[in-house]
């Protein structure tokens, strides 16, 4: 039988069955899980997904587009790190997270492989010269360090993480931060989303601070999202996608005229339900509820 090595905590991985052609592992030890494949997804693919780039046009303003995980980050980086500051999001689709930043007089940067993305963003958002398709590893080749480098739902989608996480630490002054958010494999409600193509690896908050100890990082931020709001979302989103599809986002949406208006207002009105669900979200999350996103950051020790 093939054995894996956890990649968040050196544990032997258990092989725990098979989804299509990808073989499922699992560490018992921090509640990490991968799909393995020798047909690996290509950056590619993403490119190509039209799921994804529907999003631009129905989420045209960068407000559209902070989610939970954005929120809760923007806050932290405001608190701790001084303005002026530099960033780099990677995986930063459009920008819309480094325009924040540069709104709020950071010096913010992107990378992403979705050209279609980027250039939405540079035409729109005014981020030219500050978001590029370059890979991780050539921007280690220049001077440049960064007070914070975050990756929103990237480690998840990548079938081998590792690297490049470690090529955003080497990016990372002493002191900076590294910023991660991914899918909490704790969820209560697995949505089909969860699963290859789309999703290669889950991380519980256990194997999230991990994977910082072994990097070499100092964890000094773990959260996990309790959102009913979010749940009964994505599970109606479930009922209007295709599950036929061999999307990498796990399903396009059919009946647009109709889906695209309630994702709409249900985009726009999250901040105002997660404020009026707070209490009953709160005793769910004392009872153990969990869904969907985590937070984690982690310092780069040293001065
Ligand atoms: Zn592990």
């Amino acid at each position: 039988m093939t054995q894996l090595v956890c990649a968040c905590c050196a544990a032997t991985m258990q092989a725990i069955g098979n989804f299509g052609q990808y073989g499922h592992f699992r560490c018992d030890s921090c509640g990490y899980e991968v799909f393995k494949s020798s047909n690996v997804t290509q950056s590619t693919d993403y490119e190509g997904d039209c799921d994804y780039l529907d999003d631009l046009e129905l989420f045209p303003a960068t407000g559209d587009r902070i989610q939970w995980h954005h929120q809760r980050a923007l806050d932290f980086i405001a608190e701790r790190v001084p303005a002026g500051g530099m960033t780099l999001d990677v995986g930063c689709f459009d920008g819309f997270f480094v325009r924040h930043l540069c709104d709020r007089l950071f010096d913010a940067y992107g990378v992403d492989f979705n050209r279609t993305a980027l250039k939405w963003g540079i035409d729109r958002f005014g981020l030219n010269g500050r978001i590029s398709n370059r890979p991780v590893a050539d921007l280690l080749a220049e001077d440049r360090r960064f007070d914070v480098v975050t990756l929103f739902e990237v480690i998840e989608h990548l079938d081998d993480f590792d690297p490049v996480l470690r090529d955003c630490v080497a990016l990372l002054k002493p002191g900076g931060y590294l910023v991660i958010s991914a899918p909490n494999n704790e969820m209560s409600w697995r949505p089909p989303l969860d699963f290859p193509p789309h999703h290669l690896s889950r991380f519980s908050p256990v194997a999230l601070r991990n994977m910082a100890l072994r990097l070499g990082l100092d964890p000094v931020v773990s959260k996990e999202q309790c959102s009913l709001f979010d749940l009964v979302r994505n599970y109606t989103g479930v009922l209007f996608r295709r599950s036929d599809s061999a999307s990498m986002r796990g399903g396009e949406f059919r009946n647009r005229g109709i889906v695209d208006p309630l994702r709409r207002i249900a985009n726009r009105s999250k901040w105002v339900v997660y404020s009026v669900l707070w209490p009953i979200d709160k005793l769910l999350q004392a009872a153990g509820f969990r869904y969907i996103g985590q937070l984690m950051i982690a310092r780069k020790i040293g001065r």
